[in-house]
């Protein structure tokens, strides 16, 4: 196994984080196969959905990624000082106060309204050059993006747009992960009818992830995966097509009997009827393990599952080990609380949330490992 960088925000007695750089690249690979001739891009704001966009992004360009979208200015710069020649898009957009960084870090702001199309018109005056961009057009999400009346305005008006250099028309899937809902094709019928209504031909890019898996017809140009990338599950109540990329190794801290008639942390919640072995780890919902999970997480060792018993509290939470081998089970080892067994999707399922909130959620205080092989260690 390959570790490729030292321990960072964490000791060699925090519980650990595992990123499988090997299944990142692998990951975007398969996408990129899907895609046949479009693009891949990578979606890698929140800092890489909270694996580490310093390791992670690299990881991709080397699996031959070259388009990257973040959500904010501030990403797309500490993004450039790591990858100096990636194209890298501003997906909040091209807010006022922006104009000097974003040329001067070769950004591509993602244009969101008609305000931000004079802004980019002007800076590409200023700038004696057209600058690069990309024209988000809503279709049905609401959210960002040139609404119908603006896209109106365009089209009687089409000077509107001259200046930049559009890369890209974009738009965003509401429920691209709902594959049965009749509002994924409509989406894709008002983007095609929005972009026949420009001047110029734009080429296009409107799949996330789950965008992908509905089928050629989203692919377009250009993809936007996110999730997926990171082991996430692209269909819901299907499993993942997608390898896991972290693992969350936690460090037991104690193991102890408790007696038949005790109940385990706070509230009590948790009552013991036969004694009990139960291994108190160092993973709480400071650290993102969602207090949610308690009483439902899954903790392994090796194939053996364990359950998560009582609440979840900040820095600690506690498994029921009653069933494991003694030898495993002892303070300063460790138990797993997601990976291959119990996936970021997994626990997503059992906190009533999604994986992206798993993931992001990921905390600081982990000893983070990034591997590029398979690692057979448990
Ligand atoms: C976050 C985001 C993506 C990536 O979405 P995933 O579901 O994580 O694949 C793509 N496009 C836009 C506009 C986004 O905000």
């Amino acid at each position: 196994m390959l570790d490729t960088s030292p321990a960072a925000g964490g000791s060699d007695a925090a519980s650990e984080l595992v990123v499988d750089l090997r299944a990142v690249k692998q990951n975007y690979l398969s996408l990129q196969q899907r895609l046949g001739k479009s693009e891949c891009a990578a979606a890698v704001k929140a800092d890489a959905y909270g694996t580490g966009a310093d390791k992670v992004a690299p990881a991709l360009f080397e699996a031959g990624c070259r388009t990257f979208f973040v959500a904010t200015v501030d990403e797309a710069i500490a993004l450039r000082k790591i990858l100096p020649s990636a194209r890298i898009a501003v997906l909040n957009g091209l807010l006022p106060g922006t104009e000097q960084v974003i040329p001067e870090h070769d950004l591509i702001p993602v244009i969101n309204d008609l305000e931000q199309v004079s802004r980019i018109r002007e800076m590409c005056v200023a700038a004696g050059r057209a600058l690069p961009a990309m024209l988000h057009i809503d279709t049905g999400m609401n959210r960002l993006g040139l609404s119908p009346d603006e896209m109106d305005r365009v089209a009687e008006d089409p000077d509107l747009l001259t200046g930049p250099d559009w890369l890209y028309a974009i738009s965003h899937l509401a429920s691209g992960d709902d594959p049965g809902n009749p509002e994924n094709a409509a989406q894709l019928a008002r983007f095609a009818d929005q972009r026949r209504r420009l001047k110029r031909p734009l080429r296009a890019s409107l799949a996330n992830s789950a965008g992908i898996f509905l089928g050629l017809d989203y692919h377009l140009d250009l993809a936007r995966p996110g999730f997926a990338l990171y082991g996430g599950r692209v269909e819901d109540g299907k499993p993942s097509p997608m390898e896991p990329v972290v693992r969350l190794r936690a460090r037991i801290l104690q193991v102890r009997t408790v007696l038949a008639g005790d109940s385990i942390g706070y509230g009590g919640t948790y009552k013991v009827t036969k004694d009990a072995r139960i291994a108190t780890v160092a993973v709480g919902y400071a650290d993102g393990y969602l207090r949610c999970l308690s009483g439902k997480g899954a903790a392994y060792i090796g194939d053996q599952r364990f359950p998560v018993v009582g609440r979840v509290s900040m820095d600690m939470l506690a498994v029921d080990v009653s069933h494991a081998d003694p030898t495993e089970v002892y303070p300063g080892g460790y138990i797993e609380l997601l990976g291959a067994h119990y996936t970021v999707n997994d626990a997503a399922d059992d906190a009533g949330t999604i994986g992206y909130e798993i993931l992001t959620a990921l905390g600081h205080r982990y000893t983070r490992r990034y591997i590029e092989a398979a690692s057979g260690e448990s």
